[in-house]
């Protein structure tokens, strides 16, 4: 298959071979050409030094934070294009950043520090493809396999244990045997790599196509990224679940639907992955024998936050999964009143996550005659709650205001706000209709003396 350059990036590969370099486009964007995906970006390797490449593009605007690691990139039509003299790299005494890097001439010792034999593949512009280490044959046989030995590469950059996993996920490949021994032998090296940095490949992982599948087989590698999830492998749960807490987990992260809207989709991934971490915890047998997970919504919820603030997670997510985690196990609401109460506590946006996070967690269950029904419950709860999110339950939407409270006579001050919040209970209820003249009839009735005041709803 002959990999097609842009302009930009071809012009780019031009400039350094006129000048007398050897150049390619290489990594990500070679693997993503060779599965007929289009790249993210186009990353390029070249035996100019730095300051070559400087000198080559003295005319673009370049930004220069990576230089030192052999990096310049060069600005052009709105992009960052990331050019990196062919390199070595040097001890990694941290487990994470190379010590040093040694630049080299030629491609090929520049593809033995790359991580993977898919991403180890260079393009030159004429269209060759340099691939030593038979990535070409492991992107056609789907599968993640270190360049070199396993253990070597994963002692020399730990992250590497979770980039396998998450390519894994996003391209649905399996992890090469010797690769996934490593990977778990060394799991617990992981703890040695920056959070930010964790979070970022986890993160890139759930948002897999494959990412159920690689969590369902993997689990005990993840846990060196999240210590959490070791004592869910093996926690037995009831008949109505399909295996232990983990590949429940996993199954349900899996079964997200795909309605589900891109915005939300990492909010809810991350709930379903964390929601049910507290189980192992709350674990209880009951008299007849059947396992029992009390309060594992509040602990989960808890435990949740505690683990996306040490992963230095946006706040968003910090504030949303646990609210969600906490809310995922309560059988929801089919009569109007309390729907609204409930889009009252939580707003219609939360509601619809928790109906996803709900349909994905039952549809990873048995189908039980128990689940099934808690799936009908979930869509009537869905049903409502759209037909009711532009009703009135707030004082906001009430037809009435504090001015018109005053009017009728309620003393100034908090006893307003109060009288409000006493209509909008009655229109809830069903028990007063949204409109002006029995909310001023009601107001009426609320401001007169207690003495004749007259008992309401
Ligand atoms: P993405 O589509 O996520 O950008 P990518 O393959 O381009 O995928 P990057 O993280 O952008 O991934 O890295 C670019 C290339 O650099 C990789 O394809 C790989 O060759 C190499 N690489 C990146 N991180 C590492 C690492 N930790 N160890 C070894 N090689 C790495
Ligand atoms: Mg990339």
């Amino acid at each position: 298959m002959q990999i097609e350059l842009p302009s930009t990036v071809q012009a780019l590969l031009a400039a350094l071979q006129a000048a007398g370099f050897d150049a390619f486009v290489v990594g990500g964007c070679v693997r993503d050409s060779l599965l007929g995906r289009t790249p993210g970006d186009w990353d390029i390797c070249t035996a100019a030094t730095p300051q070559q490449v400087k000198a080559v593009f003295a005319a673009d605007r370049l930004l220069l934070a990576g230089e030192k690691h052999g990096t310049v990139a060069v600005l052009r039509g709105g992009r960052s294009y990331e050019i990196t003299t062919f390199r070595l790299d040097g001890g990694y005494s941290d487990n994470r950043r190379p010590d040093s890097v040694t630049f080299v001439p030629d491609v090929e010792r520049d593809l033995a520090r790359r991580d993977f034999t898919v991403n180890a593949m260079a393009c030159s512009p004429a269209g060759a493809l340099v691939d030593v280490y038979g990535g070409r044959d492991d992107l056609a046989a789907g599968v993640i396999r270190c360049v070199g030995d396993a253990r070597e590469r994963f002692r020399e950059d730990a992250l590497r244990i979770l980039r396998a996993l998450r390519f894994a996920a996003q391209l649905d490949f399996t992890v090469e045997e010797h690769t996934a021994a490593a990977a778990l032998e060394l799991r617990d090296s992981l703890q040695n790599i920056a959070a930010e940095r964790l979070f970022a490949e986890l993160d890139k992982l759930l948002a897999g196509p494959a990412a159920g599948r690689v969590l369902a087989s993997h689990g005990a590698i993840l846990a060196g990224a999240i210590p959490e999830i070791a004592p869910c492998l093996g926690c037995a749960q009831g008949p109505g679940h399909i295996g232990d807490v983990w590949q429940h987990t996993a199954a349900a992260v899996g079964a997200l639907p795909a309605e589900a809207p891109p915005p939300e989709r990492r909010t809810l991934l991350w709930t379903l992955l964390l929601h049910d971490l507290a189980k192992p915890a709350c674990r209880s047998v009951d008299k007849t024998g059947r396992a029992r997970f009390p309060g594992h919504n509040r602990r989960g919820a808890a435990l949740a936050g505690t683990i996306l603030r040490r992963l230095r997670a946006p706040a968003a997510l910090i504030t949303q999964v646990p609210e969600l985690i906490a809310m995922h196990d309560m059988p929801l609401p089919a009569d109007d009143p309390a729907v609204l109460r409930l889009l009252a506590r939580c707003g219609p946006q939360t509601l619809r996550r928790l109906v996803f996070v709900k349909q994905a967690d039952l549809a990873a269950h048995a189908q039980t005659p128990a689940a099934v029904y808690r799936r009908q419950e979930a869509e009537r709860f869905r049903q409502a709650a759209e037909r009711l999110q532009d009703a009135c339950y707030t004082t906001q939407r009430l037809h009435v205001n504090g001015a018109d409270a005053l009017a009728a006579g309620i003393p100034p001050g908090p006893a307003v706000g109060r009288a409000l919040r006493a209509l909008l209970e009655r229109v809830m209820d069903g028990a007063l209709p949204n409109e002006r003249g029995p909310l001023l009839a009601a107001l009426d009735e609320l401001a007169l003396p207690p003495a004749k005041d007259a008992p309401h709803g």
